[in-house]
């Protein structure tokens, strides 16, 4: 067997302490947020049949064709996915449960997800996103909704920089006369076509406007447009929209080229994008799809939704200069001797009991040395007990930013250490 360090998966990282610190802030920062809208936790698996992922995102996307962590189950030949995204298993879970049966559902969700993608900056395999999910609302105020949530949230991070861009995709008839219109367009084009277009004309062909190729862009700014294709309904739904979020000052821009990667979308969609992470922009990406929950195997219901990428955001916070408020420890007890070992420890959790963060020093060693672990784990405070203290019921309080040591008795002490914390 090699020796060898064995090290985590190409793509998949892992977040240590002082930036985990950053993910905790967020996470809460979140979770207040998406309490102020009435939006209510879901936690499905990690791990789904790979079906739900072929059914729900369709076949001919970057996802399912090529990005999905796919298995077998070896002890029973299932086949398996990791969970590329979060609206599926969402969708699934709240059929299975029947939880559109009485009302309709405000929910969220946060977690890894797992794409096989070329590990870059902004982009890994394993990922984080919060998912936003409003299901059994056809309105544009739903829309409009999710969109002002984006907009607060920006705010409460912190962050100016991102801006909002907007489209709709129509319903599946205008679908359906914009994709038979786009497909003449590029077969009677087909020389200018790279081998991914071709290969996705007749099974994709909106996807193809999504193309980064140079070579085709004026190809495809020439193409038909969904726009001249839309209902009078797809439209109004999208004139309300805009006037809602006018309304409440929200600043967009219309992108027709906006199509979302993944099949279920349909009227309105939306990215919320920054040009400070380079290519990978997209922070926040989602919209309206109606057709899913039908599509899954349930009495059709409308939905709306949107995903964003943790990592992303958290880089940008980083960018942006986001520094974390206040110290992470209060206390740091040192002691030495036997007497003193017992008494510190009943002081630590005595200390605990005041809902106070504190370590006890473990692994004995000189004072001195002690106190330099004290001073490098910043804590606001160190207590100090030697036998002598111990014998006394005593113990000294050394604030760490410089003042004048105490020594007080064990019963004036919870007094003591509050008074000095809160001076901080
Ligand atoms: P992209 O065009 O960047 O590949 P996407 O359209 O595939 O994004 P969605 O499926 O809409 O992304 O996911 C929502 C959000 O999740 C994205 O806007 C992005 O912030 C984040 N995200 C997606 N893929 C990754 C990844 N591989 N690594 C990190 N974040 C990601
Ligand atoms: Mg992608």
């Amino acid at each position: 067997m090699s020796n060898e360090t064995l090290q985590a998966v190409r793509g998949m990282n892992d977040i240590l302490p002082d930036e985990a610190e950053l993910w905790l802030w967020f996470e809460e920062v979140v979770r207040d947020w998406l309490a102020s809208y009435g939006y209510r936790n879901i936690r499905m698996p990690l791990v789904e049949p790979t079906a739900l992922f072929c059914r729900a995102i369709g076949e001919v996307t970057d996802i399912v064709e090529k990005e999905m962590y796919s298995f077998e189950d070896s002890l029973n030949g299932d086949q398996l996915t990791l969970r590329p995204e979060g609206t599926a298993s969402c969708v699934r879970a709240v059929l299975q449960h029947n939880l559109l049966y009485n009302a309709p559902q405000r929910l969220y969700y946060s977690g890894p997800m797992f794409r096989h993608e070329r590990p870059q900056k902004g982009r890994y395999r394993q990922f984080h996103q919060v998912g936003v999910e409003a299901l059994g609302f056809a309105g544009p105020d739903m829309d409009a909704e999710q969109i002002l949530m984006c907009a607060r949230l920006w705010k409460n991070l912190g962050l100016s920089d991102v801006t909002l861009q907007i489209n709709t995709l129509g319903d599946s008839a205008c679908r359906h006369r914009h994709r038979a219109k786009l497909i003449a367009y590029f077969e009677q084009n087909l020389a200018l076509l790279d081998a991914e277009a071709v290969r996705r004309l007749h099974s994709n062909p909106l996807r193809i406007l999504d193309s980064k190729n140079p070579a085709m862009q004026a190809l495809i700014e020439a193409a038909p447009k969904l726009m001249d294709e839309l209902s009078a309904e797809a439209i109004d739904h999208f004139a309300a929209v805009q006037s809602i979020l006018t309304q409440h000052g929200i600043l967009f821009e219309i992108n027709p080229r906006l199509v979302r990667g993944l099949d279920y979308y349909n009227r309105t969609v939306f990215e919320w994008v920054t040009t400070r992470l380079g290519a990978q922009g997209t922070i926040c990406a989602g919209g309206r799809y109606d057709g899913l929950v039908g599509q899954i195997g349930g009495k059709p219901a409308p939905a709306m939704g949107f995903a964003m990428g943790v990592e992303r955001l958290l880089v940008l916070l980083q960018e942006a200069g986001m520094a974390l408020p206040k110290p992470l420890l209060d206390v740091y007890v040192v002691h030495q001797g036997e007497l003193a070992a017992r008494l510190a420890s009943q002081v630590a959790e005595q200390l605990r009991d005041e809902n106070l963060r504190v370590v006890l020093h473990c692994g004995g060693g000189s004072f001195k040395s002690q106190m330099k672990k004290a001073d490098a784990s910043g804590a606001v405070l160190a207590i100090v007990i030697g036998d002598d203290e111990a014998a006394a019921g005593e113990v000294s309080v050394k604030p760490m930013q410089g003042g004048t040591q105490v020594r007080v008795g064990v019963q004036a002490l919870r007094d003591t250490i509050n008074k000095l914390i809160r001076q901080e």
